[in-house]
C-alpha cells in the first residue's frame, strides 16, 4: 500500500500538466527563457562587434607596430586578436628551440592580457619562414575563423625575411578568404575584409603611405607594458643584438621607463599631416604617440564613411 501510494505521487509529480502548473516550475521556465533572451541579445551583440586581426611575423611585432591602436580597439568593445606567425624559436642569444619558443609564448599571453587582445601565436620556425601554400593557409584559417572586418599585417619590404613574408603571406590571402573552395574546412568570408598595412621606415619600392593615423597617447602606458611582457625581447635579445645591452637598467621600473622613452619618438611630417586630417589641427598638435596605418590595394576598399565607421576615434 506504501509503495503504491509512493508510486502514485511519482507519477502524478512527472505528469507533464501537474509538473508545469506548480507556481515554481512556471517561475523556473520564466527564469529560463529570460537567461536564453539575455544570452541571445548578448550573442547578436556579439555579432555585432568589429572584429580585428593583426599579424606580424615574431611575438611582439603587433605590439610594437599596433599595440596602442589594439588598446584602443579593445576598450572600444571591438574583438582584437594578434597572430605571431613564427613561434619566435630564434631570437635569443643564449637559448632557443622549443625553451625559446615555449618562454615567448608566455610573454605574448601576458601581452595579450595586458592590452585586452587574444594573442595566437603559429608553430612555424623563427627566421626560416617561407611564403608557401601552407603557411598562406594557416593564415587564411586565422582571418576567417576570426570573422575578420579588418586586417592589419606588414608591408613585403623590410630588412627581416620573416616581416617581409608575413606581408607577402597575407597579400596573398587578401583575396582568397572569399574563395569557397580554397581551405573549404574553414567557411571563407561573406564579404572581403579592409587590408591594411603596419607603418615602417623602408623608403623601396615605395615610402609607407600614412592613410589612417591613431592617436595613441592616452595609451601608450599600455601599449609600453604590453612590451615589457615581452622580457626576452626588450631587455635581453634586442640589446644583444643592437649591442646596447649596458643600457637596460636592472630595476624593473626604470627599465619600464627605459622602454617607454625608445618608443617616444618624433611624429614624422606625414603622419602629423595624417593626424591633421583625421582629428583637426588643434587636437592633432596635442598628440604625442600615435600609430598609422596605408590602406592595402587588395581587399574592401573603404571609403571616407567606412573608415569612420571602423575607426570611430578619428572621427572629428
Ligand atoms: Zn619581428
Amino acid at each position: 500500500m506504501q509503495s503504491s501510494l509512493s508510486l502514485l505521487k511519482l507519477s502524478t509529480l512527472f505528469n507533464y500538466k501537474y509538473f508545469f502548473m506548480k507556481p515554481i516550475f512556471k517561475n523556473l521556465i520564466w527564469l529560463l527563457l529570460l537567461i536564453f533572451s539575455i544570452q541571445l541579445v548578448i550573442q547578436a551583440q556579439d555579432d555585432n562587434k568589429v572584429r580585428v586581426i593583426m599579424i606580424g611575423a615574431h611575438p611582439d611585432d603587433c605590439d610594437d607596430d599596433g599595440g596602442g591602436t589594439a588598446a584602443i580597439f579593445a576598450q572600444m568593445g571591438y574583438a582584437v586578436k594578434f597572430v605571431s606567425v613564427t613561434n619566435g624559436d630564434a631570437g635569443h642569444q643564449l637559448i632557443g628551440g622549443v625553451e625559446l619558443a615555449k618562454r615567448r609564448f608566455a610573454e605574448a599571453q601576458e601581452a595579450g592580457k595586458r592590452l585586452g587582445v587574444v594573442y595566437d601565436v603559429l608553430d612555424n620556425h623563427d627566421g626560416q619562414l617561407m611564403p608557401t601554400l601552407e603557411v598562406r593557409l594557416q593564415i587564411i584559417k586565422k582571418i576567417r575563423e576570426w570573422n575578420a572586418d579588418i586586417v592589419i599585417a606588414p608591408r613585403p619590404n623590410d630588412y627581416h625575411p620573416d616581416h617581409r613574408y608575413t606581408g607577402v603571406l597575407v597579400q596573398d590571402a587578401a583575396y582568397m578568404v572569399a574563395v569557397p573552395n580554397i581551405a573549404p574546412e574553414t567557411p571563407a568570408l561573406k564579404k572581403n575584409p579592409v587590408f591594411l598595412y603596419f607603418q615602417d621606415r623602408f623608403q623601396r619600392p615605395n615610402p609607407f603611405r600614412p592613410d589612417i593615423a591613431i592617436d595613441i597617447t592616452a595609451v601608450f602606458d599600455k601599449k609600453i607594458s604590453a612590451l615589457d611582457a615581452h622580457e626576452s625581447q626588450m631587455y635581453e635579445w634586442l640589446p644583444w643584438i643592437g649591442h646596447y645591452a649596458d643600457k637596460i637598467p636592472k630595476d624593473k621600473t626604470e627599465r619600464i621607463k627605459w622602454l617607454a622613452g625608445t618608443r617616444k619618438q618624433e611624429i614624422k611630417p606625414e603622419v602629423k599631416s595624417a593626424l591633421e586630417k583625421w582629428y583637426g589641427k588643434e587636437k592633432a598638435a596635442a598628440i604625442k604617440n600615435a600609430e598609422a596605418f596605408e590602406i592595402c590595394e587588395y581587399g574592401a576598399q573603404p571609403d571616407q564613411a567606412m573608415i569612420k565607421k571602423l575607426f570611430p576615434m578619428v572621427a572629428k
